[in-house]
């Protein structure tokens, strides 16, 4: 009657949502002020003034039908041809328009990367933790997700679990830094590494091996960390980007894939990511928020209101005696729990009304996500009741 491998997916709630929707509960029988929620990771700071102050431009000056019609299926040549510029003049790369097409999002940015590229017995391979829709897309593409830890501690790559895991059956394999759950960026000693791995292994089965780079944080890095720019690494990179949580806008649905033309079989396999965004139903990225794009190239919400709570919270977890992986970016804290079980962890947690994510569903058991996309003064009330939470493990 219908599918009951989709019946289950949409049955069954995430963690995180379900978390979430606890919190609601909780935050009405106590007060608001009493709950500390770090479930979600909804940007907490604005969108940039430019993103408003062109929305209303473009709505004064460009003519209605064009601005809320439908753009080519592939999106806007001037949008796409002015991110290739952006790109161009930041990393020195050679795109143009014809790389790009325009999506809605990052979840749509993977979902056609993954159909486009993957056959029956294909493999993806994931590095863990990780964002936990990555498995259901890449079975949503028909292909198989298979799961590569990283090192516990820096959470970097772990080659020799990467070499036990790869295969003539691997298509690709995914990277997402700044990192979600984890907020670590993969040091450029990681990224030549696992290029030289990939180009060894693409040589080994005579195939290619494509490197899907998944950086809807990119821009969200603190101190003087850089985030090395993937396709100057490795030839066969496809990026898939997301302008969410850069300009705060993840409800607007924003981002592209990039295919530029060092990819082996480029112009074939850009092919196919328009014929995955047509069979998916992804084509026409919402035109309004296209052409917003241009105008805010290069522009953030203020990331220093991330880099204080992020400052905040790690001062007060080395006080109480919690280890966390060096979280350079994005908005997420991995926390190692003190108990092998997370969600017991989580449970306790919550006697003390903080809110926080078992990190089994990032396929890496053992730690709580802490996203720290709050407001700075729930951050100032929750310390009290982490400390106790340290204190009720004999921590400090
Ligand atoms: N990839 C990662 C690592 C994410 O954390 C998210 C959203 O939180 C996405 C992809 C999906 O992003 P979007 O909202 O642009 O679809």
């Amino acid at each position: 009657m219908f599918s009951q491998e989709m019946y289950d997916l949409g049955a069954q709630p995430s963690v995180i949502r379900e978390i979430f929707e606890y919190g609601k509960a909780r935050k009405a029988a106590i007060g608001a002020d009493k709950v500390f929620d770090f479930s979600l990771g909804n940007p907490s700071v604005p969108a940039p003034p430019i993103v408003n102050e062109t929305i209303k431009k473009l709505c004064d000056t460009m003519v209605s039908t064009e601005l809320h019609g439908y753009t080519s299926a592939i999106g806007d040549t001037g949008v796409r041809q002015s991110i290739a510029d952006y790109l161009n003049r930041t990393h020195g790369t050679h795109f143009s328009s014809t790389n790009f097409y325009m999506t809605a999002g990052a979840a749509a940015s993977l979902s056609i990367t993954f159909k486009a590229l993957t056959e029956p017995d294909d493999e993806i391979i994931l590095f863990a933790p990780f964002f936990p829709e990555y498995s259901v897309f890449a079975k949503a593409a028909g292909a198989t997700p298979v799961i590569v830890k990283c090192r516990e501690g820096d959470l970097q790559i772990d080659f020799a679990a990467l070499e036990s895991a790869v295969s003539t059956h691997t298509k690709a394999v995914v990277v997402n830094s700044p990192n979600n759950p984890s907020g670590v960026v993969l040091s450029e000693e990681t990224i030549l590494e696992l290029c030289a791995f990939l180009e060894r292994k693409q040589k080994e089965y005579d195939k290619p091996i494509f490197l899907i780079s998944d950086e809807p944080y990119r821009e969200l890095v603190y101190g003087d960390v850089k985030v090395p720019y993937l396709t100057k690494y490795y030839d066969n990179t496809i990026v898939c980007y997301s302008f969410s949580k850069s300009l705060s806008l993840p409800g607007d649905r924003i981002g592209y894939i990039l295919v530029p033309d060092e990819v082996a079989h480029s112009s074939e396999i850009y092919k196919a990511v328009c014929g995955a965004g047509r069979a998916l139903g992804y084509v026409c990225a919402p035109s309004l928020f296209q052409f917003l794009i241009p105008a805010c190239l290069g522009h953030t919400g203020d990331i220093s209101a991330y880099q204080h709570n992020r400052d905040l919270l790690m001062n007060a977890f080395a006080e109480d005696g919690f280890q966390v992986a060096k979280p350079d970016g994005a908005f997420y804290l991995f926390l190692k729990s003190p108990i092998a079980d997370a969600k017991a962890f989580c449970e306790k947690a919550k006697e003390f009304e903080l809110l926080l994510v078992p990190s089994d569903s990032f396929g890496f058991p053992g730690y709580v996500r802490v996203s720290y996309c709050v407001a700075t003064d729930m951050i100032e009330r929750s310390l009290p009741a982490f400390k106790k939470l340290a204190e009720s493990y004999g921590l400090v």
